[in-house]
């Protein structure tokens, strides 16, 4: 539903002074703020932080409403948001969270796109992608680490080590998508990245995560010839639709060395171009036609992956960057569309077996130094970890901040608890100027049932069983994380995945202490809980050397 309005950009306060009545709630408010700034939002005049139409509040009023409600709440007291609306504030206790959220759940004969669509016009729910909903979302850099991790172990396996000199081809420039030109080139690589919208092109020039933007597949291609005599990477926008682009490419033999794709084609109305369509025209019909508009952006996206897998045949390393387009494709005729991996099943499972996934924090002073000071403090305590090093330096270097400074590193079980605490006593201290943030992305370990994406061919064949994010969502209120939610649909879509999200205060407290501990020690350990279970000898190994207790699991 759109819920455009013009209003003064949002901008989260920075500095030690609160607006609310304790840090308990002021880091929320921020983090809510801090998701809309025109800075870190694709749309945020109609709420939309990333993702399609992933949004921070159901409406305006909702929004107003919830801030309304943090700068008074107090610490004995948890507000409930159900689908980004204030629902209710109930008495609880100071170690309880102080913010519950639910988005968009449906009960499962009902988790359509249709049944959400319907509701969602009606003003019932609110669609909140993974940390759009959650108030944690960082801005590219969230998953500018996870995408340069799965390109260098692309290059690790299948290019002798490393992707210099290799080229990329992927689609869509967005919040998400965003970060694959950035992540290409500190991997090493050259990457052309097909985007319809000349805005989205042009943000992430403006954000420094995109250097050229082409107009023809020719120019494009003379950048990537250029830059590979010149012994360089280079990361190009280039303007146009995947669902034509890909193909034609193809057809003129040329073959990247690493396809993938991230269009929103998990929503199929709001998310991906139909092919031969304007964007103005896509926009007007997507309201007037939905059902129309789908079924012709999954034909489009038929195209596309039909052209990915004509890469594939001629050499190409093909893989599913976890937007559902190849379940799309599929209904639309693809039908060898599942013939390549998902990222997460291909290169990102053995670090979830040791609870390794991306833990991010936020500096609410808004000075950049913080998150620098941070950044020693992790060298510090994880020593002697080369990729971690190599990933802190590319990120000082060539990833700008975008709203509040903030930082995000793949740590795992062991490291995140003290990590975490390390932090609270600098704010203890006074080595930081304010309290931090700290939490992770839902895509994660223990947090996620996503069988088109994170749990995509699991061992035992659970990839559909969600009990065990509501687990981990359950234990992490009981830990008493600062805010904790659980939502259905991110990343995929509708019917497609749960999953569930933490953030936590660092206020420098001894009581801060207390939860940090635990929140990060257990939110992990569920993660490699859930592996071993499935069967994975390294989560099981994980398990044994860090004391978990796993009834069924030799513990
Ligand atoms: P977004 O909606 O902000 O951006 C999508 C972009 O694709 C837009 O800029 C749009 O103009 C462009 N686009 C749409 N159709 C196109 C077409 N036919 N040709 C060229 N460009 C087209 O979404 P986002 O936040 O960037 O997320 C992208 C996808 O990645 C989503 O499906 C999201 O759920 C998924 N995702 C993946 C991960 C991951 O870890 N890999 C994490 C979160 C989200």
């Amino acid at each position: 539903m759109s819920t455009k309005i013009n209003r003064p950009a949002i901008h989260a306060p920075r500095g030690s002074e609160l607006h609310t009545l304790s840090w308990q709630t002021e880091a929320p408010m921020r983090l809510l703020m801090n998701n809309l700034d025109p800075d870190v939002a694709e749309r945020p005049e109609e709420l939309v932080v990333y993702g399609g139409i992933g949004r921070a509040a159901r409406n305006w009023e909702s929004y107003d409403r919830l801030v309304e409600v943090l700068k008074v709440l107090k610490e004995d007291e948890t507000l409930l948001v159900q689908s980004g609306r204030p629902a209710g504030v109930f008495p609880t206790h100071r170690g309880a969270p102080r913010v519950i959220i639910a988005n968009a759940n449906l009960v499962p004969n009902w988790s359509t796109w249709e049944h959400f669509n319907a509701l969602d016009r009606k003003g019932l729910m609110m669609y909140g992608q993974m940390t759009a909903g959650s108030w944690l979302y960082i801005g590219s850099q969230g998953i500018v680490q996870g995408t340069y991790e799965t390109f260098s172990e692309i290059g690790r396996r299948h290019f002798d080590g490393s992707l210099k000199g290799r080229l990329i081809l992927s689609g869509g420039l967005g919040g998400m998508g965003g970060a694959q030109p950035l992540a290409a080139t500190m991997a090493g690589a050259s990457i052309i990245v097909v985007e319809c919208q000349p805005s989205r092109i042009a943000f992430r020039q403006r954000t420094g995560y995109l250097d050229r933007m082409a107009a023809s597949i020719d120019e494009a291609m003379v950048m990537v010839e250029d830059a590979r005599r010149r012994g360089e990477a280079v990361s190009i926008g280039l303007l146009g639709n995947a669902a034509e682009i890909f193909p034609q490419m193809l057809a003129r033999g040329i073959v990247p060395d690493v396809v993938t794709d991230q269009t929103s084609a998990h929503d199929p109305i709001n998310g991906y171009l139909p092919a031969g369509w304007s964007v103005d025209e896509w926009r007007t019909r997507a309201e007037r036609d939905p059902a129309g508009t789908a079924e012709a952006a999954k034909k489009a996206m038929a195209l596309q992956v039909e052209a990915i897998l004509g890469f594939k045949a001629k050499g190409a390393i093909a893989l599913d960057y976890g937007n559902n387009i190849r379940a799309m494709a599929k209904e639309a005729g693809a039908v060898d569309a599942f013939s390549y991996p998902g990222f997460v099943e291909a290169y990102v499972r053995p670090l979830f077996c040791r609870g390794k996934g991306p833990f991010r924090w936020v500096a609410l002073s808004g000075d950049p130094e913080d998150i620098y000071r941070t950044d020693a403090k992790v060298r510090e305590l994880i020593a002697g970890d080369a990729a971690l090093d190599n990933w802190l330096d590319k990120a000082r270097r060539h990833v700008h901040f975008q709203g509040l400074p903030s930082r995000i590193c793949w740590l795992g079980l062991g490291q995140r608890d003290r990590v975490a605490l390390a932090f609270n006593e600098m704010v203890a201290k006074g080595e930081l100027k304010a309290p931090v943030v700290i939490g992770r992305d839902h895509m994660d370990s223990g947090s996620v049932a996503s069988p088109m994406r994170e749990t995509e061919g699991m061992l035992d064949g659970s990839d559909a069983v969600s009990d065990w994010p509501i687990m981990n969502a359950m234990l992490n209120a009981g830990n008493g994380a600062t805010w904790v939610s659980f939502h259905h649909g991110g990343g995929v879509g509708m019917g497609f995945s749960q999953h569930s999200g933490i953030a936590m205060l660092a206020d420098g407290t001894a009581e801060a202490a207390e939860k940090l501990a635990r929140v990060f020690w257990c939110d992990p350990a569920t993660g490699v809980m859930r592996h071993a279970d499935a069967g994975y000898e390294d989560a099981v190994a994980c398990a044994a050397e860090n004391g978990l207790w796993l009834p069924m699991n030799g513990g």
